[in-house]
């Protein structure tokens, strides 16, 4: 008799998934469909590629079951789910279970045991929150029944010469309860259909203010938008989402759903040190926790580091109120890339160049590190952190393994 054909089975949580259609739009093969009720995974089809997980901005997407392949769940069953079935021990098959069959319908060695180490592999962040993180609440609102917020505000940040038109935007949840933690993000619906007739899919969009309100006692939050009008290769684009907040009035109602994220989150006590490196409106969480921190100033006593990267000041998100920031408060390193005045710098010369601050922090068990902004950032962040830990005679690979254990590498980049 054959060993067992054991898979483990990809499956969607119906409970966190907010429907946002990214996962059947990044599937290659087409594993990935929906109805009304569910995004589900065909069993037949899926060949753990991956290329789904990372997309997804909920982690729904990242449930496996290990089942003979013959009693794998089908769509249908799938269809229907209200939550994900329990793992169900395997039956006993007379030890041939040793077998590691966990093989793709072609054949191909990948299943999902290498799914998910490659995942963590390929992906440098951290895979829990901080020990001392609040308790994030997450997807209390979907995609069937969004919060409506108010625009409370709307101003632009970046000077009105730069290249970049990046919003400020206030929304007020009024008597609706929207509770948020510093680095989670919500989705905004945008109104009407696509091309095909659709809805559009929704938009995330990280929270820039800290839980208390961007107005303290206020039920409100406030973003960071820029409006996308040329695509990444520099085409001309109508971005749908940041085009629509950012041409938003005050008084305006937004439709809403979340909040997302449970693991860029801030750690809370007091000898935590954070460091933050960000590009353009990935400074939207690091404002979010620079604020809760600045308001508890007499609670945190570790350090606190920016590296914020933009083409030059005026593009810069929140510059004048940075600058008014105690130093001893926060140690900022900004790196301008299109500075006349300047040489062109990245994010990764500016952590280069402050080798004892960045070493001290990376080697601290207290250090808690925080990357957002652009695709792309990360390999060149992570490089310099190699070099900054071989100067200091650290060894990045064990700090970073370290770190990801324990919650304190963060890495969103969009
Ligand atoms: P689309 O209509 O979706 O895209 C139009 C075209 O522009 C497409 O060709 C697309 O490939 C391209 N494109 C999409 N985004 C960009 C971009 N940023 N630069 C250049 N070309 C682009 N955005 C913010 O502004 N602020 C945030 O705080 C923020 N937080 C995010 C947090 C998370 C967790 C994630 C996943 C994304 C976040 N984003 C944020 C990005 C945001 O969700 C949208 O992707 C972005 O606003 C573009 O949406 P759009 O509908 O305007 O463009």
């Amino acid at each position: 008799m054959g060993a067992p054909d054991i898979i483990k089975q990809h499956l969607i949580d119906p409970e966190i998934c907010i429907r946002c259609n990214t996962c059947e739009d990044t599937c290659p093969i087409d594993a990935i469909t929906h109805d009304d009720r569910n995004y589900v995974v065909k069993a037949d089809v899926c060949n753990g590629c991956n290329a789904c997980l990372s997309p997804c901005p909920t982690g729904a997407i990242d449930n496996w079951r290990t089942m003979l392949r013959g009693e794998a769940y089908p769509i249908e069953a799938q269809l229907l789910w209200d939550e994900l079935p329990p793992e169900v021990p395997l039956p006993d098959l007379g030890g041939e279970t040793e077998t590691p069959s966990a093989t793709t319908p072609t054949g191909m060695a990948a299943g999902p045991d290498t799914a998910i180490q490659s995942v963590e592999t390929s992906s440098h962040t951290s895979p829990r929150a901080p020990w001392s993180a609040a308790h994030p609440y997450v997807n209390l609102h979907g995609a069937r029944a969004p919060v409506a917020a108010t625009v409370a505000g709307n101003y632009r940040l970046t000077a009105e010469d730069a290249s970049s038109d990046v919003h400020h935007i206030v929304l007020d949840f009024g008597t609706h309860f929207f509770p948020i933690l510093e680095g989670q993000s919500i989705g905004i619906v945008p109104p009407g259909t696509d091309a095909s007739g659709k809805p559009h899919y929704i938009r995330l969009y990280s929270v820039a203010s800290p839980r208390d309100g961007e107005r303290p006692g206020y039920n409100n939050l406030a973003l960071t938008v820029k409006r996308v009008d040329q695509d990444h290769e520099g085409k001309p684009v109508r971005g749908v989402a940041s085009n629509y907040l950012c041409d938003l009035a005050k008084g305006d109602t937004v439709q809403v759903v979340g909040p997302f994220g449970t693991t860029f989150l801030m750690p809370n006590h007091a000898e935590a040190s954070v460091m933050m490196i960000c590009t353009g409106t990935g400074s939207a969480p690091m404002r979010a926790m620079t604020e809760r921190m600045r308001r508890n100033m007499a609670h945190f006593n570790g350090r606190r580091l920016l590296f914020f990267g933009a083409r030059n000041a005026n593009e810069l998100p929140y510059f004048g109120p940075l600058l008014k920031l105690p130093k001893d408060f926060l140690e900022i390193h900004f790196a301008f890339s299109r500075d006349p005045a300047t040489p062109r710098r990245y994010v990764q010369d500016a952590i280069r160049e402050a080798p004892g601050s960045v070493a001290a922090l990376l080697g601290d068990a207290n250090g808690h590190v925080y990357i957002c902004g652009l695709k792309g950032m990360e390999a060149g962040v992570l490089a310099a952190f190699e070099t900054v830990c071989a100067g200091a005679g650290l060894n990045w690979s064990e700090v970073e393994a370290t770190m990801k254990a324990e919650g304190r590498l963060h890495i969103e980049t969009y």
